[in-house]
């Protein structure tokens, strides 16, 4: 699992599981990172097998949990491959993390009328259009690099550090095209409309 505080994968024992209402199939755990040495408590799902309670999946780490609202401003498909993006992380699945960000990327180049050509052709798109400027168009097309890695390399894992990166630079992006410009187009607007005097 990956530590929500200093982001690297860690493998932590946890010290003993606490059940609720009696629930085997639901357990919570507090555990040390063994990198930051910083708590964090985990649920874990489990599951009857038959003869045994099994894991289920990868436990969750449900504090503390350091992810942020997406905007509303933000297009459903967008929001969704980000969102997908995330879980895969949180479950320790870092290259599915990856292609996911890609997907965003791409769905951003759709939402803003870039719907031809490779995803790199797309981008320069958004860039010539205004959409995307300086280091966010550098950041892009990092991410569409690492998104390819994902997809085509498939000796390549990605990790834990590349796949926070870049859900943290996908992040940044969805806010600066969705939200941030719109904030500041309004606020041009306001500042430039003459108040009527008093
Ligand atoms: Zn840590």
């Amino acid at each position: 699992m990956v530590c929500t505080s200093c982001r690297n994968a860690t493998s932590s024992v946890p010290a003993g599981w606490i059940g609720e209402d009696e629930d085997p199939t639901i357990g919570y755990a507090l555990i040390e990172c063994s990198h930051c040495h910083r708590l964090m408590v985990i649920q874990e799902f489990n599951e009857w097998n038959g003869q045994d309670l099994v894991s289920s999946g990868a436990p969750v780490v449900i504090w503390p949990v350091r992810d942020t609202q997406l905007s509303v401003e933000i297009p459903d498909p967008a929001r969704k491959s980000f969102e997908e993006a995330r879980a895969c992380h949180h479950a320790g699945q870092f290259t599915a993390a990856a292609l996911m960000v890609r997907r965003t990327l791409e769905a951003v180049c759709i939402d803003k009328g870039a719907t031809t050509g490779s995803l790199q052709v797309k981008l320069n798109e958004l860039k010539s259009k205004g959409i995307i400027e300086g280091k966010l168009t550098d950041w892009s097309h990092d991410l569409r690099a690492l998104g390819n890695e994902a997809a085509h390399d498939t000796t390549i894992f990605i990790s834990a550090a590349d796949a926070q990166d870049a859900l943290e630079l996908a992040e940044a992006l969805l806010n600066y095209v969705y939200v941030l410009n719109a904030k500041y187009n309004a606020f041009k607007a306001r500042r430039t409309t003459p108040v009527a005097p008093s």
